[in-house]
């Protein structure tokens, strides 16, 4: 890990950043490299995000114009677009030599974009979310980041992605490097297989089987939904060790017992499948088709699980528990 006192070098200083795009991360990360004395404009279309950038005191273009001006252009919209707006407004606009950044190395790995020779393209991927990230920076401390490059055309790539990540105030927390290929490969694997896909398959699978065992829907969900953030907690703070602590012997004999019947063999099989899936392109070339074909299943996908008796039936549980909303109380992990 690599803390502020090791990052050194001087490479983006008095460069213009364009960050593209001003949501979740470009919100945190455009403020942040702002307050850490960079000259900051954003490029985003008409619109929610257009409006918030101004009210929050920012240059405001399209990403055409913004492009045009830049030294290091961050590409911060969502995964599936980056592609389209790069063809379209990026890269006709580009700087000779401008440095490109990505926050999730997505796009460059399976190259639905393909940079020029002559750009450095680095990476800086905050390990957390945008509102986390802009309010450590806020309290003077920062979310982990990983930094690398793809491309190095300058020589100074990799000092470029350290300084950005250092400006983001990640540095104070440690810097890991990486690169485009393992940032991808496991940011996908971790959110489809454990944090997200596994995670609601698991709650979703327990919730089915108690419910269609006739026990009550309500206390189904506490059971195997509603608890599930005090373990997390527990794990994020200690490991397994302070989890089962702080849990009962009962508890803890029963999952060593029981947790692998769960989760064995053949699921291991199912996760090293999921990961070749990922390596070989077959999962993003499913995502982007379904993209360039109206995201269809994503909606449907989306329809069914708010349609579900569980999300039902939590819904009306957590409007009786106001302390769930709570969010200034509760940071959310990041998938
Ligand atoms: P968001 O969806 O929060 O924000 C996307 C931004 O792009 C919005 O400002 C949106 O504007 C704008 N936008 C959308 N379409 C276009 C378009 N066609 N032309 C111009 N601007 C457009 O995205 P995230 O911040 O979540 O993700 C950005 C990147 O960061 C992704 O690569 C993601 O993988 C990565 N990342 C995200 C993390 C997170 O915390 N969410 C964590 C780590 C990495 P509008 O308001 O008009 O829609
Ligand atoms: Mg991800
Ligand atoms: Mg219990």
């Amino acid at each position: 890990m690599l803390y502020d006192k090791d990052v050194t070098t001087h490479y983006l200083d008095g460069k213009k950043f364009a960050f593209i795009g001003y949501g979740a991360q470009g919100h945190a990360q455009a403020n942040n490299l702002r307050d850490s004395g960079y000259d900051v404009i954003i490029g985003v279309r008409q619109g929610k995000s257009f409006d918030a950038a101004k009210r929050d005191g920012f240059e405001v273009y399209s990403v055409a114009d913004a492009v045009k001006q830049a030294d290091v252009v961050q590409i911060l919209t969502p995964d599936e677009v980056q592609a389209d707006v790069y063809k379209e407004s990026i890269e006709p606009n580009l700087k000779k030599g401008a440095t490109i950044g990505f926050s999730h190395g997505f796009n460059v790995y399976y190259k639905e974009i393909v940079p020029p020779e002559d750009s450095d393209v680095i990476m800086m991927a905050p390990k957390g979310p945008g509102n986390l990230c802009r309010r450590t920076y806020k309290e003077g401390f920062g979310v982990p980041a990983l930094y690398g490059y793809y491309q190095d055309a300058s020589g100074h790539a990799e000092d470029k992605s350290k300084e950005f990540a250092k400006g983001n105030g990640a540095a104070r927390a440690g810097l890991l490097k990486t690169t485009f290929k393992e940032e991808t490969d496991e940011d996908l694997f971790g959110e489809q297989n454990v944090l997200m896909g596994g995670v609601t398959s698991l709650i979703e699978t327990g919730f089915e089987v108690l419910t269609e065992a006739g026990y009550s829907p309500q206390l189904a969900y506490f059971e195997v939904d509603h608890e599930m953030k005090l373990i997390c907690d527990l794990i994020y703070e200690g490991g397994f060790k302070k989890m089962y602590e702080d849990c009962s012997n009962t508890s803890e004999y029963g999952s060593y017992i029981r947790g692998p019947q769960v989760i064995g063999p053949e699921s291991k099989k199912a996760m090293e499948k999921g990961l070749k899936e990922i390596q070989d392109g077959t999962f993003a070339k499913e995502f982007m088709d379904d993209y360039r074909n109206g995201f269809k299943k994503l909606y449907a996908y989306r329809a069914e699980m708010e349609q579900s008796q569980l999300q039902k039936v939590g819904d009306e549980l957590r409007a009786k528990m106001p302390f769930v909303n709570d969010a200034d109380k509760y940071s959310t992990p990041e998938a």
